[in-house]
């Protein structure tokens, strides 16, 4: 690949450019540092090559999950690499464990998984930096691993080392995410409490790996097993949300959103809760496919549906209903209220062009029947309000007087 066809001199910013051929240099340099200054022992060889073998052969023995996931292209790849790699930082030399952290990074990109050498590189990068700081940080106020005591003091180190390990690769990476993703997207691409705890567990498994080289290597084939079933209980729960969303928007899709809309109009009834709901067609989009193309259509669908996202709480669900047409109900919020949000939806949408070729608006039609429970009633209730709204004018509310 010829040097100026990098995929990242392509990134949206030169503070971002800057930024990964920063990290990609402190890596290289301590890397190079830590070889020429720190002496190697005898001790390292053999722990060295054990995990450099088992990260490669982690990672043919994952395939069959992997190859699974691949079929569902936009579900992130699991990284479990910690567990070798931690134990690398844990034991062996930091030069040699940026050597078996690149080797397992490498490996995987090289059997297979398609994103640009850059982003390889600045992940690499980026835990080699992480795992210099943990090994620092453990000679520093404790004792290398070798040398610990087994007591509770020096678990608590080594506990402690892990976080340092976890933070600077969250700081690095959220950093270069944060300023790498464009704006509607950050919100996927940023890292959930799950995969910090994922992440933490494979560290967790990265300490018992160390521990096992230690004492009693062929512990390691049972963790082989452990971090096998681990990785597919989460390509399960990513197959589980990927079956909820819609793949355009990255809302609920229709199904989903309907089943948890009809618990939690049940869940209101039995509280006695107020739940309003708004449903939201875009008005005239069928012109804006037509003047602009469908793809651009689609990029039209996914701000409005972050939109939709940012102007709710946490606690309603939004959905794609069909087409250019949303659903959000909204738990416990009486009529006067969910009218002020959808039109707080309704002029931020209108308001906002972003890099789309013009401004679009939509049609909101509220429903508001405490007394009902039946989702397709409510729906109905709905769809008619908005029918009134297009027959109105557009881009209005309608299912809701405002007095006073
Ligand atoms: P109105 O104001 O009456 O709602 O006008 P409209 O043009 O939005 O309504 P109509 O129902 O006639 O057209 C909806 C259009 O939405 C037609 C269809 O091509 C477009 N559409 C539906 N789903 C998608 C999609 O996933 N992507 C894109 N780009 N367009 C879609
Ligand atoms: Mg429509
Ligand atoms: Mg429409």
């Amino acid at each position: 690949m010829a040097l100026t066809n990098w995929a990242l001199w392509r990134l949206p910013n030169r503070g971002l450019i800057g930024f990964v051929l920063l990290v990609d240099v402190a890596a290289i340099a301590g890397s190079a540092w830590s070889f020429l200054r720190i002496p190697f022992t005898r001790g390292d060889a053999l722990p060295f090559a054990i995990l450099i073998v088992s990260a490669v052969a982690y990672t043919e023995l994952s395939r069959p999950v992997e190859r699974v996931r691949e079929r569902f292209a936009g579900t992130p790849h699991i990284s479990l690499d910690s567990v070798w790699t931690f134990a690398a930082v844990l034991l062996v030399h930091p030069a040699l464990a940026a050597l078996v952290i690149a080797v397992s990074f490498f490996y995987r990109w090289f059997r297979g998984q398609p994103n640009p050498l850059f982003r390889r590189m600045f992940s690499t990068s980026a835990t080699v930096l992480s795992g210099f700081a943990a090994a620092a940080f453990l000679s520093r106020y404790a004792a290398p691993f070798d040398m610990l005591p087994r007591d509770v003091s020096a678990f608590g180190s080594i506990v402690a080392a892990g976080g340092v390990f976890l933070l600077v690769n969250t700081v690095l990476m959220t950093i270069a995410v944060y300023y790498g993703t464009p704006h509607e997207r950050l919100r996927d691409a940023l890292a959930k409490p799950f995969e910090y705890a994922l992440e933490a567990a494979t560290i967790a498994l990265g300490v018992i790996v160390a521990w096992a080289l230690r004492d009693w290597p062929v512990v390691l084939l049972l963790v082989v097993g452990i971090t096998l079933v681990l990785h597919r209980g989460v390509l399960l729960r990513q197959l589980k949300r990927q079956a909820r969303s819609d793949a355009k928007t990255g809302l609920l899709n229709a199904k989903a959103w309907r089943e948890a809309a009809a618990d939690e109009l049940d869940r209101a009834r039995r509280a006695g809760r107020h739940t309003s709901l708004l449903m939201v067609d875009v008005d005239r989009f069928k012109l804006i496919n037509d003047r602009h193309g469908h793809l651009v259509g689609d990029r039209y669908l996914a701000a409005i549906a972050e939109t939709l996202r940012t102007e709710v709480r946490g606690t309603d669900l939004v959905g794609r209903f069909g087409g250019e047409e949303f659903v959000v109900l909204l738990p416990g919020t009486p009529a006067v209220h969910a009218h002020a949000i959808a039109e707080r939806i309704r002029s931020s949408v209108a308001s906002r062009a972003g890099d789309l070729p013009e401004h679009v608006t939509v049609s909101i039609g509220l429903a508001d029947r405490p007394g009902v429970t039946d989702l397709d009633a409510v729906l109905a209730v709905a769809d008619r309000a908005l029918y009134e709204a297009k027959n109105t004018g557009r881009n209005r509310t309608s299912g809701y007087q405002v007095t006073g």
